[in-house]
């Protein structure tokens, strides 16, 4: 089912605070049920799920339609890839916006689909699979959360198979899938709808939860965003939590420069890690 929504009261409604400081991704939990569709814009969805509060995306074009990340297991990408079958009947087309397991290890569920990411999202994934698998499984077991643990323990994700084209055409629309900088990593892919207004983001912005540093390139992060603020988007949809404005994105923007200022000033000797890290607009973040 989709929930068909006015973008401007349910932006208004829910996703304008101050991003909240502190708080591990692991622990949060919507409430919700499990995946939910929200649409964004016209043939534009945003689906939304309790797990790691994950936000994927369904851009519908005339001809085909774009999958944005595929989920963190094999089990949840068909789970996603039954969503999209009920949504859709065209072709797909699959996007991975970064190689971290929650957005690109439900791959196979799309096959023979092309998938799409930038080369060095290739390579990332096809080094990090077993090490990100062995954590994550770990994870899930010490939650009692054998279901997914035994999902994702079987899971051997598929490697993007193609570069990701500039302009991707779905017939009727057109989509940029564009590396803006690094950010978040250092092979962010996001997904670029203009004629929706709408950016898919990926981890390069969280909403409900401070952003991830551990394979950060926390210098170029703000400068990333600031070109994502460049393409105009009225809605951006970032990987975790629910679609945001421009505002939210600018506000991120300043406190990851915030992050950048302090982590060049440990880096210069000028200030202590410790002192950084208290002073970081992200306090209980892991210091990048
Ligand atoms: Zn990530």
């Amino acid at each position: 089912m989709v929930v068909v929504i006015d973008v401007l009261s349910f932006l208004h409604g829910c996703a304008f605070t101050d991003p909240p400081r502190g708080g591990a991704r692991p622990a949060r939990r919507m409430g919700h049920v499990d995946g939910r569709w929200v649409e964004v814009g016209d043939g534009v969805l945003a689906r939304r799920y309790a797990e790691l509060d994950l936000t994927v995306g369904l851009v519908i074009g005339a001809d085909r339609a774009l999958v944005v990340d595929t989920r963190g297991d094999a089990r949840q990408g068909v789970e996603l890839a039954a969503a999209v079958r009920e949504t859709t009947a065209l072709p797909l087309v699959v996007a991975i916006t970064h190689a971290h397991f929650d957005h690109c290890f439900g791959t196979a569920a799309f096959l023979p689909a092309p998938v799409h990411a930038l080369p060095v999202c290739r390579e990332v994934l096809a080094a990090t699979a077993d090490a990100q698998r062995s954590e994550w499984v770990a994870h899930y077991r010490s939650r009692g959360d054998d279901l997914t643990a035994d999902s994702l323990a079987t899971t051997d994700p598929p490697l993007p198979d193609s570069p990701a084209p500039a302009e991707l055409d779905l017939g009727g629309r057109v989509v940029d899938l564009r590396h803006l900088g690094r950010g978040h990593t250092d092979h962010d892919l996001v997904a670029h709808v203009p004629d929706a207004g709408m950016v898919f983001a990926g981890d390069l912005v969280e909403q409900g939860a401070p952003p991830a540093f551990e394979d950060a390139v926390v210098a170029e992060w703000p400068g990333t965003l600031t070109a994502l603020l460049g393409l105009g988007p009225r809605v951006v949809v970032p990987g975790h939590g629910d679609p945001v404005d421009r505002a939210f994105v600018a506000e991120q923007r300043d406190r990851l420069t915030e992050v950048a200022e302090l982590h060049a000033a440990v880096a210069r000797g000028d200030l202590e890690a410790a002192e950084a890290a208290a002073r970081s607009p992200y306090p209980d973040v892991p210091w990048p």
